[in-house]
């Protein structure tokens, strides 16, 4: 591999944001690594439209939520491909309901998945990345981690959480030259959101300033642009993508 080639890791890649961010930047030249946790089918289709294109990379299973999965496949890819100079903790599941009829389960799931993956994926490269003096590392949040939302307590709690995790991450490794953070979106057409009834999608609908939901690419936009050089100067933000839903 060449040496100058830029590393990514990008968590649930196999379908959704991850995927683009994969596909975008492995177009940028990057070399991505696609994690998955159960579509192995969807992160080799990934990887092959990665290939068509010209671009190049691996696909890595693994649970974010399961923290000795996590430390040691990491430990197996930086063995394999020298670094990883880019992480986005993207990967995400959402178990919805009402407070009332939550089981501890449902919590349990969402917190692990999207708050501990977050912290499970950067303490495994996090040493390297300080070593280097280099690195970017971009979190998932959501708009509703910032404004609530009914039968989303889990959830929002997560990445609400992700949001205090971006932000001291930063401060602690900003002298390092490590930046982190966040991304915002709102409501993006992906399968997290396809089971929505349609009067639901219609109450979104109308309080999106810009009126359309986001896709996929709106994301991946923000997120190439926070792993790049001109984005160098940016840490510990939070930056929405959600058409004005929420200012
Ligand atoms: P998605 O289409 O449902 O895709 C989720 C991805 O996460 C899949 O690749 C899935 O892998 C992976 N994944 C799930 N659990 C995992 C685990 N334990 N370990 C590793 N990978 C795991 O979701 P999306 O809509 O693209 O969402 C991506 C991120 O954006 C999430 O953090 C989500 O909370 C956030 N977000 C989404 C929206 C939205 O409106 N879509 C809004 C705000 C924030 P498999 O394919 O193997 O299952």
């Amino acid at each position: 591999m060449e040496s100058k080639r830029k590393i990514a890791l990008i968590t649930g890649a196999s379908r959704g944001i991850g995927s683009q961010v994969a596909i975008d930047l492995a177009a940028r030249g990057i070399f991505v690594i696609i994690n998955y946790s159960s579509r192995s089918s969807s992160a080799k289709e990934v990887l092959k439209k990665i290939k068509d294109a010209g671009g190049d990379g691996i696909i890595s299973h693994f649970d974010v939520s399961n923290f000795v999965q996590v430390s040691e496949k990491i430990k197996e890819i930086i063995n394999k491909v020298g670094v990883i100079h880019i992480l986005i903790n993207n990967a995400g599941i959402t178990r919805d309901t009402l407070l009332l009829r939550m089981k501890e389960e449902d919590w349990d799931k969402v917190i692990s998945v999207n708050l501990k993956g977050s912290f499970n994926c950067t303490k495994a490269v996090a040493r390297q990345m300080i070593k280097q003096r280099y690195g970017r590392i971009v979190n998932v949040t959501s708009v509703v981690g910032e404004m609530g939302n009914p039968g989303q307590t889990n959830y929002s709690a997560a990445k609400a959480g992700i949001v205090g995790f971006t932000k001291a991450c930063a401060k602690e490794f900003a002298s390092r030259g490590v930046t982190v953070n966040a991304v915002s979106p709102g409501f993006i057409e992906t399968d997290i959101t396809a089971d929505l009834s349609d009067q639901v999608r219609k109450e979104y609908l109308k309080r999106i300033p810009l009126g359309r939901f986001g896709n996929i690419k709106d994301v991946s936009n923000l997120i190439e642009f926070l792993v790049s050089d001109q984005a160098s100067y940016i840490t510990g933000e939070v930056i929405k993508v959600n058409g004005g839903l929420y200012t």
